[in-house]
């Protein structure tokens, strides 16, 4: 299982907190959803098309 974990881009901090306790700045998630491997591997797929 993955957990959770935000970012404050203010004090470059993990965090599982949707508000950083630092600075009470609203963390952001440092990986998201379009990230992921599948939308990666489509990506290369496309780009080595493209080279032909
Ligand atoms: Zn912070």
């Amino acid at each position: 299982m993955r957990s959770l974990f935000l970012k404050c881009t203010e004090c470059n901090i993990y965090t599982q907190k949707q508000i950083c306790k630092n600075c009470n700045s609203k963390t952001i998630n440092p990986l998201p959803p379009k990230y992921s491997p599948e939308d990666k591997y489509g990506k290369y797929r496309r780009k080595a098309l493209q080279q032909k």
